[in-house]
């Protein structure tokens, strides 16, 4: 699965290359991440014992600015996997034009498993294994899946007691008690709310008539689905690891939410819903389906099979490289998941200034700065999908953002 990230993200490149004007030497460079760093993590259990944890970061490039991604907890993580969301973060950034490169960790664990205590000893770990090569202008982490804004701030503190003083800055995705900004928590969320509602009026289609299914329940699913259900659309599925819940008529996603903020899981929730797998969701007769857990879900079998009308990747790298083929010859569009999950990033940024600052901004400056960096970033990658006659979205928008990296490398030169 994993190895399957990368070699997606791989392919990715390669299918925009055709479309864009870098030097052949400078894209080579571009599929190589910087350096990777792997740390053992030792950990006291409640019970007395040690267990020792693999954690990485992986900084891709830093061409445009400080490396930027999210740390992941979960089973499924390892090197592969990092490499490729460290390569999507480095074209996210650049495909919205933030001052930033590309980043990710993650420590392999399952975290439902373990006590709040245990998650905490582990993060402070793993800060300590990182802290070389993270700093306010060197490396930002962020929250993914499995890690939230208590993560963030435990992450700052252990790097905060370490400096000496408070280094707010070196995280984004923390609590507003400790430096976070308004909007954060909601930022992915909205983002793919925003794209999804632009998809709709370049398609010249009603969101307000629109039926939406949602894979994965987490920070981005949830707020997705309430906000596109706030926006008129009628949501008829979403799903979590524990399976999926299906109403034709639309559920009510508040209560779905509160269910989910009380059970951890969706699980036992039964208000007049079918239950489904997650593979039924994805085949789902929808307008709009949302992934929003991890990759590789929309495989082959899922593009042929589906019966959604449009695709919107709020997860990173959630369609393969062969089943985004299929979807084009279905006629199916896909907006990329570095254009429709990018609110994270870009309210993290915001998140960032504020601290460099010491000054915070309202939640309204917050949201509207977003829409117009994300509607920017859209607009942009509809003008180089038309003008250079591009297969699909997913290589408009690689050929914005790689020409963007290769670029700044162009300039700077090769070292020594
Ligand atoms: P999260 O941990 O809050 O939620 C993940 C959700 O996915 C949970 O509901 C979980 O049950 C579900 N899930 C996990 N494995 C699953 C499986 N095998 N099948 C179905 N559902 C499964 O994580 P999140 O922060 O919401 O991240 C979700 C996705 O969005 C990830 O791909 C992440 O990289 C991406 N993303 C997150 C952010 C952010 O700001 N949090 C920003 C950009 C992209």
């Amino acid at each position: 699965m994993a190895d399957d990230a990368l070699q997606n993200m791989l392919a990715q490149m390669e299918n925009a290359e055709p479309y864009i004007d870098i030097d052949p030497g400078v894209f080579e460079r571009l599929k190589h991440p910087e350096r990777t760093l792997k740390v053992s993590l030792p950990v006291e259990m409640d019970d007395g014992s040690v267990q020792v944890f693999e954690g990485y970061r992986c900084q891709f490039d830093s061409a445009r600015g400080p490396y930027k991604g999210g740390i992941r907890y979960h089973p499924g993580v390892s090197m592969d996997e990092v490499t490729a969301l460290s390569g999507w973060m480095t074209w996210k950034t650049a495909l919205v034009d933030l001052p930033y490169g590309g980043a990710k960790g993650g420590v392999v664990c399952n975290p439902k498993e373990m006590s709040d205590r245990e998650v905490e000893r582990l993060t402070r770990r793993y800060t300590e294994g990182i802290r070389r090569m993270i700093g306010p202008d060197i490396d930002v982490p962020a929250p993914d899946i499995n890690t939230d804004q208590q993560t963030m701030a435990w992450i700052m503190d252990t790097y905060s007691m370490y400096g000496g003083y408070v280094i707010p800055d070196v995280v984004t995705g923390k609590p507003i008690e400790v430096g976070g900004t308004a909007g954060r928590l909601e930022a992915t969320g909205r983002g793919v709310a925003i794209t999804t509602e632009r998809m709709f009026e370049y398609l010249d289609r009603d969101l307000e008539d629109a039926t939406v299914a949602v894979q994965g329940f987490g920070n981005v699913g949830s707020v997705t689905a309430r906000l596109l259900s706030n926006m008129g659309a009628t949501v008829v599925a979403v799903s979590d690891v524990s399976g999926g819940i299906y109403d034709p008529d639309g559920l009510d996603v508040m209560a779905v939410e509160q269910h989910v903020a009380k059970n951890a899981t969706l699980d036992g929730y039964e208000a007049g819903v079918t239950r489904i797998s997650n593979d039924e969701l994805l085949r789902l007769d929808v307008d709009a389906l949302i992934p929003a857990a991890i990759e590789n879900v929309i495989t082959e079998d899922v593009a042929r099979e589906t019966e959604a009308s449009l695709v919107v990747e709020a997860a990173n790298g959630p369609t393969t490289v062969a089943a985004d083929e299929i979807l084009l010859e279905r006629d199916i569009p896909v907006v990329p998941d570095i254009l429709a999950n990018a609110g994270g990033v870009i309210v993290s940024y915001l998140e960032w200034v504020q601290n460099s600052q010491q000054y915070s901004w309202d939640l309204k400056q917050v949201n509207e700065d977003l829409e117009g960096r994300l509607t920017r970033a859209f607009d942009e990658m509809l003008d180089t999908y038309t003008a250079r006659e591009c297969p699909d979205l997913r290589t408009a928008a690689y050929a914005v953002a790689l020409e963007r990296v290769g670029h700044a490398h162009e300039m700077r030169g090769l070292f020594p």
